[in-house]
Order: structure tokens, then sequence, then C-alpha cells
């Protein structure tokens, strides 16, 4: 069984860098935290998280300290990716860091992956990363101390957007029941992983929302902001998490587009309630993700960018 293969590999490593996807959210993070903590445990020297930035409300997560804006070694024994389905998605920095890795391992439920680690432990079916990482650790035996569950806990509240998408799980309650009987203090994580924000979160969502279009009957609502906007409020890495969700929890909405205007071009989210498969929409613009959540970004203007997702969104409607 490849996780076992994995667990010895780490039993012989010196060495790890752990990395996910760029713009990590809480799934991102509180899986290589997590990740990062067990290579720990299991006596490995050097374990750095590979991470440019982050969200500073998920400073609170225990391990934060392994997290290295650059690598600390040229070569390490191995490499880990979480949340990500392709090395692509990874920071460019540390593609290397990855090629020189003398063993490469993936984690990950995105649902087009391209498995291309020497160990790949997929299941789409998991809401979040981090509840692959729970049934992992089990199987292997390794501890979840109070700290590597405060991780992942953040990660299975943050991809399952506060247990309310319809990707739950069992497990993802057993866990959590888990959790609470081992005395984490789960409704705190609950709130300084998904809900507490800082001023500049608010004033961004607040100048989102007050732009939401609702198309095709209500069916549809769309949203943008630009760099401008972000300059006005002093956007922080993060603050745009949780806007594309504003118009996919309105009565009648089928789907929610949000375009966040970036150094790379126009990054759109888009969000669906029922029957609508996002990630076949982001795929034809080279992105991806789940089939109620998904991104790319267009190189594109504003207004082209809009007007090209809304007619793949309206080929998908019923
Ligand atoms: P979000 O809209 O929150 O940025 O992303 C929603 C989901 O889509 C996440 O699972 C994220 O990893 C994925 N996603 C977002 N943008 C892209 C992209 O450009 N390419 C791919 N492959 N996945 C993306
Ligand atoms: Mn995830």
């Amino acid at each position: 069984m490849t996780l076992d293969d994995i667990y010895s590999e780490m039993s012989n490593a010196k060495s790890v860098a752990v990395m996910a996807h760029i713009g990590p959210d809480g799934d991102a993070i509180g899986s290589c935290l997590a990740m990062g903590l067990a290579a720990r445990d299991l006596g490995i020297e050097t374990v750095d998280v590979l991470m440019k930035e982050y969200p500073k409300n998920f400073s609170y997560l225990p391990g934060i300290e392994l997290i290295k804006e650059e690598p600390t070694l040229e070569e390490y024994d191995m490499a880990i990716v979480l949340d990500c389905p392709d090395i692509q998605r990874v920071h460019k920095d540390f593609w290397t860091v990855f090629d020189n890795a003398n063993v490469k391992v993936e984690f990950d439920h995105h649902n087009k992956n391209a498995m291309f680690g020497d160990y790949n432990i997929v299941d789409s079916s998991s809401p979040a990363c981090a509840q692959i990482l729970v049934s992992s650790f089990e199987y292997l035996k390794i501890e979840l101390t109070k700290d590597i569950m405060t991780c992942l806990l953040t990660g299975i509240i943050t991809d399952t957007g506060g247990f309310r998408n319809s990707n739950i799980t069992e497990a993802t309650f057993d866990f959590a029941g888990y959790a609470l009987s081992k005395g984490l203090n789960v409704s705190k994580i609950y709130r300084e992983a998904l809900t507490t924000m800082p001023k500049s979160k608010f004033e961004i969502h607040k100048i989102a929302t007050s732009r939401i279009e609702f198309l095709y009957d209500g069916k549809v609502t769309y949203t943008y902001v630009t760099k401008e906007d972000d300059e006005s409020v002093g956007v922080e890495p993060g603050d745009h998490e949780g806007i594309v969700e504003i118009g996919r929890d309105i009565e009648g909405v089928e789907v929610s587009i949000f375009i966040c205007e970036k150094e790379e071009g126009f990054k759109a989210s888009l969000r669906s309630n029922d029957y609508v498969n996002v990630s076949e929409i982001c795929t034809t613009f080279g992105g991806g993700g789940h089939v109620k959540a998904a991104g790319a970004t267009l190189t594109h203007d504003l207004e082209e960018s809009k007007n090209l997702i809304l007619k793949e969104v309206e080929k998908h409607l019923k």
C-alpha cells in the first residue's frame, strides 16, 4: 500500500520540504502544517513548509514557525505537495525543490489530478486535503496531537465552508467530534479560521457586495474588484476569501462569479449550488478545481473575461 511506502520513506528521511498551491487557503496551510508537525514528530531533522505568503488570520496555527519563504537546503530527501492537482499550481520558485527531491509525494482531493508524485494519495470525494491526512495518519498510527488536530480541523472547516458544503462526509463530523472529545476548542478554531475578519477584508467585501449583478433570471451573480479597489482598502492576503460565496448564498442563485484583478491577469472564482459543474467551465479557461468550487486566470480585459465566462456558464444553465 502506497501509504506504507510513504511512511517508510519518511522514517528514513532527514529533510523534507512541504508545499501547497499558490494563494494558500486554510486547507493548504492546515494540511502543510499538520504534515510538517507530523514529520517533526517522526524525528525528521529539517522540516520546511515552503510558502511565500499566507492570510494572517492563520497565524494562530501551531507549527507556523515551520513556514519559510525560501528553501533552506539545495536538496531535500523528500518533497510533499498538498492540496494541489499539478506542480504548475505550486509557486514556480519551488519547482526545482520538488524536481531535486529524492522522493516526491502528493496528497490531494482535486478531481483532475496529474498524479505528478512518485507516490500519489488522491481522493476527490474528500471535502478537504486535511481530511485525507486524518485518515492517512490514523492508518499509519501517526499520533493526532492537539497541535496536528488544530491544523487539520482548520483545513476541514475552511474547505467545507464551515461544515456546510455538500461535499461533507460522515468522517468530517467523526473527526470534529473526536477533536472535541480530546479537548480542542472547536468553536474558537471555527471563528479564527472562518468568521473573524480584519477590517480590510470587511471593506473589500463591502465593495464587492455593492457591485453584485443578477443575471439570467437571478440564476447567476457577478461581481469584481480591481487592483485599485484593493489598494484603496489595503487588502492583505486572504481578504478576497469568501466574496464569491456571498452571491452563491442568495436564494435562486445557481452560479456565483467573482473576478479579481491580479498582476498576472483576471482571476475568476466560480461557485455553484446544485447542478452546474464549475470545474468544467474553468477548465475551458485553463483552470480547474472542484465540481462546485473552481477558478481560472484569464488574460483578457475585465469586460471580455466577464463575457467569456458568462457565455460558458449560460451553456450549463437549465
Ligand atoms: P478559489 O476560487 O477559492 O480560488 O478556488 C476554488 C478551487 O479551485 C480551489 O480548489 C482551487 O485550488 C481551484 N482553483 C482556483 N484557481 C485555479 C486555477 O487557476 N487552476 C486550477 N487548476 N485550479 C484552480
Ligand atoms: Mn483543499
